[in-house]
Formats: structure tokens, C-alpha cells, sequence
């Protein structure tokens, strides 16, 4: 027996995201059933349903932002209970053995890589794995973590995938109290970037392309904000950040942020997968001793530390709730920079489908 599920998929790179029924696996010994109420849309979603990466399996249920009650849970798992409020994000399994793994380092899993959750197979019995746009998900217990109660699930499901991309490479780089730290880009990672990184205690500045902004990222946490495409504004930032977290979805040029840096400055980035265009120049990351660097995602525990720093803290994202019917144009919306700061599915709205 397998259980029934609606959901909306991709069938193709080139076709709207539409209705799609699926079968997912009977629950394992370890596993836990999640009703999903909301799932959070991240580009990522839109660069995979477009096979904008080269590696999409169709038909693609995308979605790892997910937030649930549990409806069930395999006989081996002690961790949650029927009716807990929980989320799931990026990733449904690993190895669980590799340095990578004991090291609460999943996402880097060195045997084949973390299974992701959707547009991925599942290591144990070789299925596509399906994400969050959809009723139900079968997921291991490691895998699921807890909503803390002080938080909104609506506006905790972006935290899943956006709050932890941006949490773990602030904490990585050790930023705190007086750091002054740069976020590119205001979007679904860049939002959560800025109220992170002020809530850690730095000084943060936004770059951003979108003059306007400026005003809402001071909401958000950034206490200076700079037009990237201004050169004379660029200028005047030389030199001065020690961490600049890189949000932008798609190549471009590195070059202006590099001469930004502080001596021993870090250029991190989350959002681009793609070589760099134009080409790096050398000579801007030797004067300074600046480094590139890159970082995915976030660990199991990792991602637990993050959601209960956002209920210490009364930190969640920024969102725009969507029927799923939407999503197409909510796609179209993110393309141009106009998304305050993330949308989330209701996914009660699926019946509408039906
Ligand atoms: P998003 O909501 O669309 O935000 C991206 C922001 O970047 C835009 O709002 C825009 O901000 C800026 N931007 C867009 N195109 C740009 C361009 N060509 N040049 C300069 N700035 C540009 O996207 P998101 O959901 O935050 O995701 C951002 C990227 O992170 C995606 O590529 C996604 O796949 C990736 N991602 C990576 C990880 C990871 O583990 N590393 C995890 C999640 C997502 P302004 O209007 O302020 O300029
Ligand atoms: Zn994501």
C-alpha cells in the first residue's frame, strides 16, 4: 500500500506548475507522516522547476520550507507525537556516518551527497523524492524539527530554508557584536540575512539594485543601505566589511563587492550556483587578504539552534500568503524583484483543485 497525495508539479522545464497526483512510500519504523499547512516558495524552487541548474528529474513537486502537524509516526520514533507542529527543509536523509554527518554537517554528506526534498532519490528504495507543494510528507525523524511554541507557522516556514541559509554562515564566520556585515540582495535569503545579522549584534548595510528598498531594509535591520549600481555610493563603502553575505541568484560581478571588503574581508556566497561571470580578479582578492567563500544550507541540530534563536529572539520571516493556484505568477513576481520578502502556500488552498 502507498498513500494517495495532491499535489502541483512541474511536469517539464517549459510548463506551468499545475495539479499533480502521486503516490508517496508507507511510513518506515523510523518515519513520521506530516500533514503540510504551509510551504514557503524559494527561488530555488523556480531555478529547478526551469531546469535552470541542468539536474531536474520531472515531474518535480518542488517545496522545502515545509511546515506541518504530524498526522503519524513509525513504531521506532520516540522524538515526536501525533499533532506536534514541525517543519521540514532542504533535506529528508544522509548518510549518517560520514565526517560530513558526525559532524551535524548533513548537507555536505560525502556519500552521494544529502538527500534533498524533492528533485532528489531516496536512498533507501531509489524513488524521486517530492516536496512541499503538496498535503502530506513522509520524512525520518532525523529530519523533522520542531516548531518552538512562539512561533507563527506561517511565518516560520520560510526559516526553513531561508533563515537557516543565512543564519549558518553568520554564525560560521563568528559574527557578532560590532561586526559590520553587508547583505546583497533583498529578497526571501537577504531579508532574513539583515534581521540575523542585526539580531547577532552587527552593523549591517544592504546592497541592493532596487532603488526604494531603502526604507523597508531599514525596517528590516540594516542600518545603511547602498544602491549597487551606484558607483560613487560604492566608493564610498571601500574597504569596510569584514563579512558580506551574497544573495544574488544569478552570475555577476564580484569585482565592486571585493573592494568593499575590510583586509582579511569574507565574500560569501549563497546564492549563485553557476561559474562566476565576469571572471574574478585575482589582484582584488590578494590586496586585502580577502577570501570567496561559499556556504549551503545548515545542519539537522544547526537548523533546531536557528528556529529556537527565532523564538528567543521574536525573529521570522517577512511573508505574503499565496493560494497555490498562484504560484506560477508568484514565480513571475520573484523574477523581478517584487516579493515582500517571501511567499507562503497555504496549502489548505489545494482543495480549491480538487
Ligand atoms: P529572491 O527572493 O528572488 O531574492 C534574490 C534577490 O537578489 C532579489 O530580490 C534582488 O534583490 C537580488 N537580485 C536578483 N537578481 C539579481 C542580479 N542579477 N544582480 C544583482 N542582484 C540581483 O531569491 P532567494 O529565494 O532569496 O534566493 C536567492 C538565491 O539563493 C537563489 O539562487 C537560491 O537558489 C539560492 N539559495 C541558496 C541556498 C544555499 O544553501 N546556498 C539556499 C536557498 C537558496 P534587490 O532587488 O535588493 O537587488
Ligand atoms: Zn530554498
Amino acid at each position: 500500500m502507498s498513500l494517495n497525495i495532491r499535489g502541483y508539479a512541474a511536469q517539464s522545464a517549459t510548463t506551468p506548475v499545475a495539479p499533480h497526483a502521486f503516490e508517496r512510500r508507507d511510513p518506515r519504523a523510523d518515519d513520521v507522516v506530516v500533514d503540510i499547512l504551509y510551504c514557503g516558495v524559494c527561488h530555488s524552487d523556480l531555478h529547478q522547476a526551469r531546469n535552470e541548474w541542468g539536474n531536474s528529474q520531472f515531474p518535480m513537486v518542488p517545496g522545502h520550507e515545509i511546515i506541518g502537524r504530524v498526522s503519524s509516526v513509525g513504531a521506532g520514533v520516540s522524538k515526536f507525537k501525533v499533532g506536534d507542529m514541525v517543519g521540514v527543509g532542504c533535506m529528508v536523509d544522509s548518510c549518517q556516518h560520514c565526517s560530513s554527518c558526525a559532524q551535524g554537517l548533513e548537507q555536505y554528506c560525502l556519500e552521494g551527497g544529502a538527500t534533498w526534498t524533492y528533485n532528489g532519490i531516496d536512498r533507501r528504495d531509489g524513488l524521486p523524492t517530492y516536496g512541499g507543494y503538496s498535503e502530506r510528507i513522509v520524512v525520518s525523524d532525523k529530519f523533522v524539527v520542531n516548531i518552538p511554541d512562539g512561533l507563527d507557522p506561517k511565518s516560520a516556514a520560510p526559516l526553513l530554508c531561508a533563515g537557516i541559509t543565512t543564519y549558518s554562515p553568520l554564525r560560521h564566520w563568528k559574527i557578532g557584536k560590532g561586526s559590520k556585515v553587508a547583505v546583497i540582495g533583498l529578497g526571501g535569503l537577504g531579508h532574513m540575512g539583515l534581521k540575523f545579522a542585526k539580531a547577532l549584534g552587527a552593523d549591517v548595510t544592504l546592497f541592493t539594485r532596487s532603488a526604494g528598498k531603502e526604507e523597508e531594509a531599514r525596517r528590516l535591520g540594516a542600518g545603511h543601505v547602498v544602491l549597487s549600481t551606484d558607483e560613487a555610493q560604492m566608493k564610498a563603502v571601500a574597504n569596510q566589511f569584514e563579512f558580506i553575505l551574497d544573495t544574488v541568484p544569478n552570475p555577476h560581478d564580484l569585482n565592486p563587492y571585493l573592494a568593499t571588503l575590510a583586509v582579511n574581508g569574507v565574500h560569501c556566497l549563497v546564492g549563485q550556483l553557476q561559474p562566476l561571470d565576469p571572471p574574478v580578479s585575482a589582484g582584488a582578492v590578494i590586496s586585502g587578504r580577502h577570501s570567496i567563500a561559499g556556504s549551503g544550507i545548515g545542519g539537522i541540530a544547526e537548523t533546531q539552534e536557528m528556529l529556537d534563536f527565532c523564538a528567543e529572539h521574536g525573529i521570522s520571516a517577512d511573508i505574503e500568503m499565496i493560494d497555490i493556484q498562484d504560484i506560477n505568477d508568484a514565480y513571475e513576481r520573484m523574477l523581478k524583484s517584487d516579493v515582500r520578502y517571501r511567499f507562503v502556500i497555504d496549502i489548505a488552498s489545494l482543495a480549491k483543485s480538487a
